[in-house]
């Protein structure tokens, strides 16, 4: 059935789009390469060896408004068939959608959801986290509450992992803003906190936030679907599955060492991505994913 939008606007509030303008990389060198193409969170504060940004500034606060370089986005997206077309307006309907589910969420339970920031880059980008290289692959960075991703990589999805069709596209964009659920809930101050004072458990604690991070973006396809903002089939779902299964980090690591040592893992195998995206998307209620217990 493929994916059907309840509508087919594209609304580039809080989109940055900075493309094609290079900037500053200042990138530590080994480890990172494939293994960087993880779905990448807390980008300086875990570091794992992958990233090593020059400083952590805190920026404060979600992007407000439209970001630069977004007035050819904003028309080339609201035209006929663009969504279908076009990666990155594809990309923006989904945040769009994302922000809407959850919005109705908070304000059910009387909240107020901000949405967070998103970033089209090339290269390299500077952010709240310090600078970042395309390599770590989409990521969100909690002090300034922003999704980062550059395109390129998802054609890397593809090519290297076989993670294959649009609403592998999606998850992607569910999964990173599921990263800012956990910002807004308080979740992450919690696990960075607990990870300082006992490194031991900082790979089994990021486990556990990569964790929920899927198992929310299963709840938003849950949500999405069943109100009509994002109506897809099996077809759709199975994309999902085999995204959060790609990167599972069993399968990175064996694709790119030769070996599995679960020790080291920082985001979970491929099965635990796949039952905690389910659990989500079966439950649709974002109570059920404690992968914390
Ligand atoms: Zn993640």
């Amino acid at each position: 059935m493929g994916i059907k939008f309840d509508d087919q606007s594209v609304d580039v509030s809080g989109v940055s789009d900075r493309r094609g303008r290079g900037g500053p990389i200042a990138i530590g060198g080994g480890g990172v390469g494939v293994v960087g193409l993880l779905i990448y969170v807390l980008v300086s504060v875990l570091g794992g060896g992958s990233v090593d940004p020059t400083q952590l500034v805190p920026q404060g606060g979600p992007v407000q408004g439209e970001g630069p370089g977004t007035g050819d986005l904003a028309s080339r997206c609201n035209t006929d068939g663009a969504i279908q077309q076009y990666d990155d307006c594809f990309l923006v309907k989904v945040y769009n959608e994302i922000n809407e589910v959850w919005t109705d969420e908070f304000n059910r339970a009387g909240n107020t959801y901000e949405e967070p920031g998103l970033t089209f880059f090339t290269q390299g980008v500077q952010t709240g986290c310090g600078a970042a290289s395309s390599q770590v692959g989409p990521f969100y960075c909690p002090p300034d509450q922003g999704i980062y991703i550059d395109i390129g990589f998802l054609e890397q999805l593809q090519q290297q992992f076989g993670a294959d069709g649009r609403y592998a596209q999606a998850y992607i964009m569910a999964h990173e803003a599921g990263h800012h659920l956990q910002t807004l809930f308080g979740t992450e101050r919690k696990v960075r906190a607990a990870q300082q004072s006992d490194p031991g458990q900082a790979n089994q604690l990021s486990v556990a936030m990569e964790l929920q991070a899927d198992c929310y973006a299963g709840v938003w396809s849950r949500l999405a679907d069943d109100r009509g903002n994002v109506s897809v089939g099996e077809a759709e779902l199975d994309q999902a599955i085999g995204a959060a299964e790609a990167v599972g980090d069993d399968r990175i690591q064996a694709k790119t060492q030769g070996r599995v040592d679960p020790e080291s893992w920082t985001h979970g195998s491929a099965e635990q991505r796949r039952t905690w995206f389910l659990t989500g998307r079966r439950s649709g209620n974002v109570n059920s994913c404690d992968t914390f217990r």
